[in-house]
């Protein structure tokens, strides 16, 4: 590698807010390593995928995208970071023999031996250890890029095993992060500006259950509460505007999460629950611990809050084995619940689960044409949701330009609803109030008041 220029890293990210998360965290460490960030891969010394397999499509597009980067690579090092890594490990190697660096989901922290390892002359390097004791990798609130919202890991993998999922094969055992640890990182990202964090996890309420020690602070028990006093804590002490965060797993979700967000007024009005599947016997084989009455049992504790919480969630279309009739009662429960937001999805499987060894699959004309009855419902449901904020004021707190939307700016609501604004007197983390002018199918529109 040629050392009379900087070097340069391109990382390109796939996923869910924790592998956004990841690569915040890998390119600091990178730039400790004299990295600077590149948006041509072209131009890159290092290139960087960070990686998806939670959907099959996601997991071909890595190795296509592998093989575009190819094309254009010379010299430089091609490596694959998150999910693909974990589980692929070597395969990687066989699959793409010009990748040279792997890197497991906890393995993030390792990035300077594995690097040093290639410039030194090794060809490839890698590193896939799981543990359930692993370290978190914390990123010094001092070294994050200025902005105005930021992330923070508060549980790291899953000890759930749905029966279709991969991700506690590809992010290990469920771990929780010592409290004082959290509070201390919100505190310092408050102080250096940040408006809004979100606390991240692929279960959020699970925080503290199980599976709960790292190997810092083993000996410490105190270091752990449950989720709803852990909220308590981070909007007590933090000194944060606004606190969200995702995901939230129904069988651990607690009516207490909702009494304690109607104590602070930090704690913002927005709750992510993924209900999967409205047919128990589909939610049975898919292992999530829940019944349909369950999980409308946690909705009733949202909708009979004082506060007004905007409730979204997650849909699997066409699980092995789902009849009409199960999928007319996820159709219901989505036309009980109201959300004001849905991510459906196809299933597909995925190597490793229990579920894709399951027999009677469900055609892909046949996902397909429930996909688009439950992406219909969810329009008209969401039209009607969105039509309550037409003319009321709104509070946002802006992000950045909004370019495309032939606005000023945008931002978010407490409810994590997208707003396009003209500008007026408002700057890049202020938080103004917006009335809403116009609605569309996924954002609001609005003026400054
Ligand atoms: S709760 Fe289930 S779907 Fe969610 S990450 Fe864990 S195993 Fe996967």
């Amino acid at each position: 590698m040629d050392s009379s220029h900087n070097k340069k890293l391109y990382l390109e990210t796939w996923g869910c807010q924790m592998n956004v998360h990841d690569s915040e965290k890998a390119s600091h460490i990178l730039e400790g390593l004299g990295y600077e960030q590149t948006s041509d891969p072209g131009a890159a010394d290092l290139v960087l995928l960070n990686t998806c397999m939670v959907r099959e499509k996601a997991e071909r597009k890595v190795y296509s995208r592998i093989g575009n980067i190819r094309n254009a690579a010379g010299r430089r090092i091609i490596g694959v970071m998150g999910c693909v890594a974990q589980a692929e490990a070597e395969r990687v190697f066989e699959r793409s023999p010009d990748v040279r660096l792997v890197v497991g989901t906890q393995s993030i922290g390792k990035l300077p031996e594995l690097v040093a390892q290639l410039e030194s002359g090794f060809h490839r390097a890698i590193d896939v250890r799981l543990s359930k004791d692993a370290d978190f990798v914390e990123l010094a609130p001092e070294k994050r890029r200025a902005g105005v919202v930021a992330f923070i890991t508060i549980t790291e993998g899953c000890d759930k095993f749905c029966s279709y999922c991969i991700v506690p094969f590809t992010r290990g055992r469920e771990r929780s992060r010592p409290a004082s640890s959290i509070v201390a990182e919100a505190k310092a990202l408050a102080s250096r500006g940040v408006k809004e964090v979100h606390l991240l996890g692929q279960n959020v309420n699970s925080y503290g259950l199980s599976g709960r020690r790292t190997s810092k602070t083993k000996d410490n028990d105190s270091e752990w509460t449950t989720f709803a006093d852990l909220l308590d804590r981070v909007a007590s002490e933090s000194g944060l505007s606004r606190i969200k965060f995702t995901t939230s797993y129904p069988k651990d979700f607690t009516a207490d999460i909702v009494n304690v967000i109607e104590n602070h007024t930090n704690l913002c009005e927005w709750i992510h629950l993924p209900a999967q599947s409205g047919s128990d016997r589909i939610l049975r084989m898919m292992r999530r611990g829940y019944t349909r009455r369950d999980y409308l049992d946690r909705i009733s504790y949202i909708k009979q809050s004082t506060r007004d919480i905007s409730i979204t969630g997650d849909f699997i279309i066409g699980f092995p084995g789902e009849t009409e009739d199960d999928f007319a009662q996820s159709l219901e429960l989505a036309a009980e619940v109201e959300y004001d937001g849905l991510y459906i999805f196809n299933y597909s499987p995925r190597p490793h689960t229990p579920a894709a060894a399951f027999a009677d699959t469900v055609p892909d004309s046949i996902k397909a044409e429930r996909f688009a009855r439950m992406q219909e419902l969810q329009r008209r449901i969401q039209s009607r949701r969105y039509s309550r904020y037409l003319g009321m004021v709104v509070e946002v707190l802006v992000e950045g330009e909004s370019a495309r939307s032939g606005q000023d700016l945008t931002g978010h609501t407490r409810c994590q609803k997208v707003v396009n604004f003209k500008g007026g007197r408002a700057a890049v983390g202020d938080i103004v109030n917006i009335r809403v002018t116009e609605l569309r199918a996924n954002s609001l529109y609005g003026e400054q008041v």
